[in-house]
């Protein structure tokens, strides 16, 4: 009995959030960050009921019994998301044990390494992110799990396989990374349409939620440069034709101007990293309307892997390559008014450092509130969710974060959250004392 009752204070204490969600809740703190407007409201109040907002603003009717969050000297902003993420990988200390462990791992074992990966994303105040290749649905059974309460996680729209040509930067048989050496080639690899045609079909089928095409060479793989295209127009337009017949987005991950350019003509929704576009590149998106999700923390992360010795010289040579324009290329965009979402590549560097990206789009010209609607309202938008997440409004989903000041003033602030609600659930709160239950 009393065995019984420690196990059951055991698995709450692993499991169970910090507050029940039915119960309803009202946030309190100096400001909050509307982002539908890009305008601080003072002060920020936010009323929560059955996982949902159900009130914004001091006037906002409050339910009977509510518990207050008193949060203080902070800024309540809707739950961030990144539309890049790899929450299946992350590099380990020395890239030459990632290739002996890619030998020998199963994928079990590869799937419970993701847990701590998604805990920490999320208590970055992640809570929403796009995972853009995971081989073997790792992806879509971690969305799944967190979804059913099983793990603590941010909400996952998972892309499943990459799409590649054969050899190209996504068939992760010229990687040192995924496990996959021992392959011919990765499952979401094919050439011609029809083929292509087929690799959407069968992610769909198994549980993804849109689909990554890697239309040019890149940073960390082993094959031909970065800005190489390597999928012809015929194959893109297939691609993006198929996923976009069963409603799903499509995310091309492209350096070069050249295979920018076929997935923009094609109609991708987003183009990724983006590095080396052209004019001619950023004016047909901004003509399209296509979202540029830059990455530019990912371009740092890899830079610190180098600086540490911890990247193989192929890979070292290439980053330098894709590294000289880069920055030029985001401002560009940003002053031609590109449509710019927040993305971060994370699991190329350790999880849980997303926020980063914020103040590195500040730094080439993007104004803060514009910074934070990328990670929100923007993001929602790309991933096809504003009607339940992106701003803090009646009838959205809780998810709220808060920082601590005011992040207009310093965008910094946004690597300080020390509150994270993810559907009316409290996973995190650094600003209330522990309680003997509380999940860290
Ligand atoms: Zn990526």
């Amino acid at each position: 009995m009393r065995r019984a009752l420690l196990l059951g204070t055991l698995l709450l204490s692993l499991s169970a959030p910090a507050a029940e969600p039915s119960r309803a809740q009202v946030l309190k703190a100096a400001r909050l960050f509307d982002a539908k407007t890009g305008k601080l409201v003072t002060p920020g109040v936010v009323v929560v009921s059955e996982g949902k907002v159900v009130g914004v603003g001091p006037k906002a009717p409050v339910p009977e019994g509510a518990r207050v969050v008193e949060l203080g000297d902070a800024t309540l902003l809707p739950g961030f998301m990144d539309a890049h993420t790899h929450l299946t990988v992350e590099p380990g200390p020395d890239w030459r044990k990632d290739v002996i462990d890619s030998f020998q791992r199963t994928i079990p074992e590869l799937t419970l390494d993701t847990l701590p990966w998604a805990r920490t994303t999320l208590m970055a105040g992640f809570t929403t992110v796009r995972n853009l290749g995971a081989e073997d649905f790792i992806d879509v059974g971690l969305r799944n799990a967190i979804a059913r309460g099983n793990v603590v996680g941010p909400r996952i729209l998972a892309a499943a396989s990459s799409l590649s040509s054969t050899g190209g930067h996504c068939d992760y048989g010229n990687s040192w990374r995924k496990g996959l050496l021992a392959r011919d080639a990765s499952p979401g690899v094919a050439d011609g349409p029809d083929a292509l045609r087929a690799r959407v079909r069968e992610n769909l089928k198994y549980g993804a939620d849109l689909i990554k095409v890697c239309a040019t060479g890149g940073v960390m793989s082993f094959n031909a440069e970065a800005d190489a295209p390597q999928l012809t127009q015929a194959e893109l337009d297939a691609v993006v034709d198929e996923a976009h017949a069963h409603r799903r987005k499509v995310a091309a991950h492209a350096h070069g101007a050249e295979g920018a350019k076929r997935a923009i003509r094609a109609g991708v929704d987003s183009l990724e990293h983006g590095t080396l576009l052209d004019d001619e590149a950023l004016e047909l998106m901004k003509r399209k309307g296509t979202w540029y999700v830059p990455t530019a923390f990912a371009f740092h992360g890899v830079k610190e892997l180098a600086d540490k010795g911890n990247l193989p010289p192929d890979n070292v040579l290439k980053l330098r390559a894709v590294d000289q324009r880069r920055e030029q290329v985001l401002r560009k965009a940003i002053a031609l008014g590109v449509r710019i979402a927040f993305g971060t590549d994370a699991g190329v560097f350790v999880h849980g450092r997303n926020a980063e990206e914020f103040a590195l789009l500040v730094e080439a010209g993007l104004p803060p509130a514009e910074a934070l609607r990328a990670a929100t309202v923007n993001a929602a938008e790309l991933l096809g969710v504003s009607d339940r997440l992106g701003t803090l409004e009646p009838g959205k989903l809780a998810d709220v974060v808060a920082v601590p000041g005011n992040p207009l003033q310093d965008i910094r602030a946004t690597r300080k959250v020390f509150f994270v609600m993810k559907e009316g659930v409290i996973h995190r709160n650094d600003a209330a004392p522990p309680s003997p239950t509380a999940t860290r």
